[in-house]
């Protein structure tokens, strides 16, 4: 895995309850100097808070929080002001395994893929993308491993490897995993309406004796499971990145914050 320095950046969107410019100085002191955050631009008025970095969502949520407020994540959007694509998945809602994989292309070969699942058993878990955006069955109809090039199934590393192959994520003891991945097999306008899956167990990516080896990695059952959709609307205003996706997963006692920002705090009107 790339190491902080030589990583590629993006900007995250997070909604801040904060209603004077003391907390956004106290946010940027908390920020500034940490490796691996490269910009911060605050909004006051609309409780706005834009980081370039190469850290994980689930890093710099917690850095924010350090400085005593809550913070949620509203999406994740590009550094520079090209639009080469961008996708979210949300995975559940039934189920105790909750969470949102974003998938952005920040160059012709590369794609970050950044998220946060929640629920799992702490160690390694198998990550893919999947053919199908068929949920019909749970995660059994979203078909095989995403693989157009009619490969062998390995890790990121390997030039033989199904594209939709992305490896383990670590999941720690309270079940969470962060995980920021830069891969340059994925492409995101492939992967529309595709699916993303987490597994119950490790991905030996494709390395071991086992028969299901060179077929899924061996990772286990599907425990949850996303249709991946295009994220619409984010590079629309060049001055102010707007990263909202429409995918944020909060929880209730952040919900005051959680409907701040570009997203409304009232429910759609009726459209009937
Ligand atoms: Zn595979």
């Amino acid at each position: 895995m790339a190491g902080a320095d030589c990583a590629a950046s993006s900007k995250l969107e997070f909604a801040v309850q904060m209603s004077c410019e003391s907390c956004a100085n106290d946010i940027r002191s908390t920020l500034s100097g940490v490796n691996g955050i490269h910009g911060v631009d605050i909004n006051v008025g609309t409780e706005q808070v834009l980081i370039d970095t190469t850290l994980t969502s689930g890093e710099v949520q917690a850095l924010i929080e350090s400085s005593g407020r809550r913070a949620v994540l509203k999406g994740m959007g590009p550094s520079s002001f090209k639009d080469l694509g961008a996708g979210v998945a949300m995975l559940g809602p039934e189920g105790n395994i909750k969470g949102a994989v974003r998938f952005l292309q920040l160059s012709e070969k590369l794609c970050l893929i950044e998220g946060t699942i929640d629920g799992l058993k702490a160690g390694l878990h198998g990550l893919h993308v999947h053919e199908f955006g068929d949920l019909t069955s749970s995660c059994l109809s979203c078909g095989s491993h995403y693989n157009p090039g009619k490969n062998r199934h390995g890790g990121p590393g390997d030039r033989d490897r199904h594209a939709g192959d992305l490896g383990n994520i670590r999941a720690d003891e309270a079940g969470r995993a962060n995980f920021r991945i830069e891969d340059d097999c994925l492409k995101v306008t492939d992967i529309i309406g595709r699916s993303v899956v987490v597994d119950s167990g490790e991905d030996d990516l494709g390395k071991s004796a086992h028969p299901l080896s060179q077929s899924t990695g061996n990772s286990g059952e599907r425990l949850a499971c996303g249709i991946i959709a295009r994220s619409a609307g984010l590079f629309q205003n060049p001055k102010k990145i707007c990263s909202c996706d429409g995918v944020t997963l909060w929880e209730e006692r952040d919900r005051p914050i959680a409907g701040t920002g570009r997203r409304s705090a009232d429910p759609p009107a009726a459209n009937l």
